[in-house]
């Protein structure tokens, strides 16, 4: 199949490229910079700053996952308006290029996050959860970002949105963020320790989106997380395990909001999320358990 990704240059865009080339589809990847793309990414790919590129060669599927990085820095209004932007407009533009397409691509397959949830407690959350608190901006980013993607439903495109959690490896995202203070022997708890943590190994998340792609059936919402969440503790616990280091430093959630401001409440509230489609519809994860995953990661 000829797939088109946006975010194809990152942290799980990347991987994502590889896979799809290792299963045979012909990848494309709209980027702001086709140059440092092709860099990054390799001949195999091409890489497009506009739609119109493909307008002789269309795609048959997209995986949307542009968007700002939200653990990047401090949530400043200016940094929240690009966070909007680069997913809510970004996703608006993408639907109606997609639509102009002659014949159009069947699947799109968008990114979204278990934001749409909301601080939760310790509510088991399946896809079936009503969304997060409206006060709440994770809430609704997600859902005006979710929103967009489901426009292309009303042109004819089976259309799955992605509810992603803390997707695990060394080299990116929350876990690259943590791994220093551990391998120091510096981690530990953070808060109070009981907010529960929806983690995901990026191979799983890359393998359920392509088993998204590729599967005519699958529509609607998927959480993408591991079947098995735990806890910050457990969590800090299977970490400092991984790396053979002590892990009881905790980080007060006080120091933390100095820290990070607003960013601070994903970190200390965090929400239970449960995959409850992708098991019930047969997809396999490789690291259902976190032990497993972080030993793999630790290599
Ligand atoms: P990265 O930040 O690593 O990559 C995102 C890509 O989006 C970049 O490579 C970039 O591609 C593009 N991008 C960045 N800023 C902008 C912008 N302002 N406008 C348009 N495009 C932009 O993200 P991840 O790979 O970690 O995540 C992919 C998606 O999954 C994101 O939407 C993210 O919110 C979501 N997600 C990720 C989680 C995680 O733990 N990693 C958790 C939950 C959700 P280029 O420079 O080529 O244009």
């Amino acid at each position: 199949m000829h797939v088109l990704v946006t975010g194809g240059t990152g942290f799980i865009g990347r991987p994502l490229c590889a896979e799809l080339r290792q299963r045979g589809h012909r990848v494309s990847v709209l980027t702001r910079s086709a140059v440092r793309a092709a860099a990054r990414l390799g001949s195999d790919v091409r890489c497009i700053e506009r739609l119109d590129a493909l307008a002789g060669d269309p795609p048959e599927g997209c995986i949307h996952l542009a968007g700002e990085n939200l653990g990047a820095g401090r949530w400043t209004p200016a940094r929240k308006r690009a966070f909007v932007d680069s997913r809510v407009h970004t996703t608006r533009h993408l639907v109606d290029g997609l639509a102009r397409f002659a014949p159009r691509p069947r699947v799109l397959i968008s990114a979204s996050a278990i934001g749409w949830y909301g601080a939760r407690g310790d509510e088991p959350l399946t896809e079936e959860a009503p969304p997060g608190a409206q006060h709440e901006f994770t809430v609704q980013l997600c859902q005006a970002w979710e929103d967009e993607a489901r426009r292309a439903e009303a042109h004819g495109l089976r259309v799955c949105r992605v509810r992603i959690g803390i997707v695990l490896e060394r080299d990116g995202g929350s876990l690259a963020r943590m791994w220093l203070p551990f391998r120091l022997g510096l981690g530990g708890p953070i808060g109070s320790g009981a907010q529960w943590m929806s983690w995901i190994h990026r191979a799983d998340l890359v393998a359920l989106l392509i088993w998204l792609l590729e599967n005519p059936a699958a529509h609607g919402v998927y959480n993408g997380t591991a079947p098995e969440p735990v806890t910050n503790r457990t969590f800090t616990r299977a970490l400092g395990r991984a790396l053979h280091r002590p892990a009881w430093l905790p980080m007060p959630g006080f120091v933390l909001r100095l820290v990070l401001g607003e960013m601070a409440d994903i970190v200390l509230t965090g929400q239970r999320v449960v995959p409850q489609r992708a098991l019930e519809q047969g997809f396999v994860f490789r690291y259902p358990e976190l032990s497993a995953a972080l030993a793999a990661i630790a290599g």
